[in-house]
């Protein structure tokens, strides 16, 4: 198994220094753009109302007990998450192709599946986009896949380098596993629109590419669950393989519950059924069975359709809250007249915005601001409120001028 280090890479490390350095900081105005959790208005916590109906349902159900899962966890539970990413009416899941396992959130569904890749395609090789969740290589890594990269972002459009993704695709190894995230790109807020989707489905279809989906923020960009899947599905849709990973840790705020499923849409039912085994004997040894508390919130919300609409109206809420943020920063940014083109502040989508501070700039900010963020310049928008923008617009602007 390979240790590699990757020269360029913003990884967990950056990131959980910047966490330290936060929570050590005793300045009364310091600011917290670091972490990828969401925050209110008041710089709380979210816990959602529908999430502690749920709660006080379950402490209240006789029948409940703390015995274990099976290896492969809540039974109901899977077949709830395969519907919300796949959708309803999905032919996959009607023709018994799809094998839903639940996992430790999404991370522990990347790892599994990465590991069932490990063990049964032939081809070790991942591209991730360039650049990614810092936590991604990681799960590969570990599984003894080898990790390449393919073009992403476009530091001169603050957009998407469409042709640069097209090309490494197009020159990746036959077989090679290609990681999308499926929605609300982290770190970039870049997500390609729906044609391009099309033509990255085609080109990862034509060339035998592995699509392995990772699914952290379905909804996080309209605010509407079935469009944000809506790359996924059409994946799934041509009948092909593909992996998908989903998480409840954003969209319920289940973070600490560790809630999330490892879906593998396979081409024919036995072929899900002898996934499903492997599955076993893969996370067996691993942590035996996932725990409970976390899939019975969300079976019990997604179960039943007056706390479903209550929380995609609370994760609407959430979204709304965040676009809104994203326009009080552009314009404050150009009421200052603070040099350079802000738009993709509101072009961006998801809870990120990939500001285009380089370090140096970062730097100044929380030396002279108190404010902490990744040193690749990635806002945390769902860290702000609308009293502290006109502070961040200040030091963006001061920043520019001096760094
Ligand atoms: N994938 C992406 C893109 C993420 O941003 C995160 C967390 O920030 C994860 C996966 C993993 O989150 P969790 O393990 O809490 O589901």
């Amino acid at each position: 198994r390979q240790i590699v280090k990757l020269e360029g890479v913003i990884n967990d490390v950056d990131r959980i220094k910047v966490m330290v350095a936060y929570r050590d900081d005793p300045s009364p105005s310091k600011l917290n753009l670091g972490i990828g959790v969401y925050r209110t208005e008041e710089g709380k916590p979210h816990l959602l109302n529908v999430v502690s109906k749920a709660e006080k349902l379950l402490l209240n159900d006789k029948s409940a007990s703390k015995e274990y899962l099976p290896i492969t966890g809540l039974s109901e539970f899977n077949q709830l998450s395969a519907r919300l990413v796949l959708g309803h009416d999905s032919f996959a899941i009607k023709e018994k192709r799809v094998c839903t396992v639940q996992c430790l959130s999404g991370s522990g569904s990347l790892r599994i599946g990465a590991e069932l890749l490990a063990r049964f395609h032939h081809q070790h090789v991942v591209y991730l986009s360039q650049p990614t969740y810092g936590n991604h290589m990681n799960f590969f890594i570990a599984a003894g896949i080898t990790v390449k990269y393919y073009r992403y972002y476009d530091e001169t459009t603050k957009g998407l380098d469409f042709q640069g993704l097209l090309e490494d695709l197009g020159s990746a190894e036959s077989g090679a596993i290609v990681l999308l995230q499926a929605s609300s790109h982290n770190p970039t807020g870049v997500d390609p629109t729906v044609e391009q989707w099309e033509q990255i489905r085609q080109l990862i279809r034509q060339r035998g590419l592995v699509p392995f989906f990772d699914c952290a923020y379905q909804g996080f960009v309209t605010g509407n669950l079935e469009e944000d899947a809506q790359s996924i599905r059409m994946f799934v849709a041509d009948g092909g393989e593909c992996l998908i990973a989903q998480s409840y840790s954003k969209i319920m705020g289940l973070y600490g519950e560790r809630v999330g499923a490892l879906n593998v849409v396979c081409k024919a039912e036995d072929v899900a059924c002898r996934v499903e085994s492997q599955l076993k004997l893969i996370i067996r040894p691993m942590y035996s069975n996932p725990p409970i508390h976390g899939a019975a919130i969300v079976a019990t919300i997604l179960r039943d359709r007056e706390m479903y609409d209550e929380w995609t109206a609370e994760l609407k809420a959430m979204i709304v809250r965040i676009v809104n943020l994203r326009h009080q920063l552009y314009d404050a940014l150009c009421e200052r007249g603070t040099p350079g083109d802000w738009k993709h502040i509101v072009n961006q989508v998801g809870m990120f915005t990939f500001s285009g501070l380089n370090e140096d700039q970062v730097s100044f900010l929380t030396k002279h601001y108190h404010i902490y963020m990744s040193s690749d310049g990635r806002i945390n928008m769902a860290g702000l409120s609308s009293k502290t923008v006109p502070y961040l617009a200040n030091a963006i602007h001061e920043a520019l001028a001096s760094v």
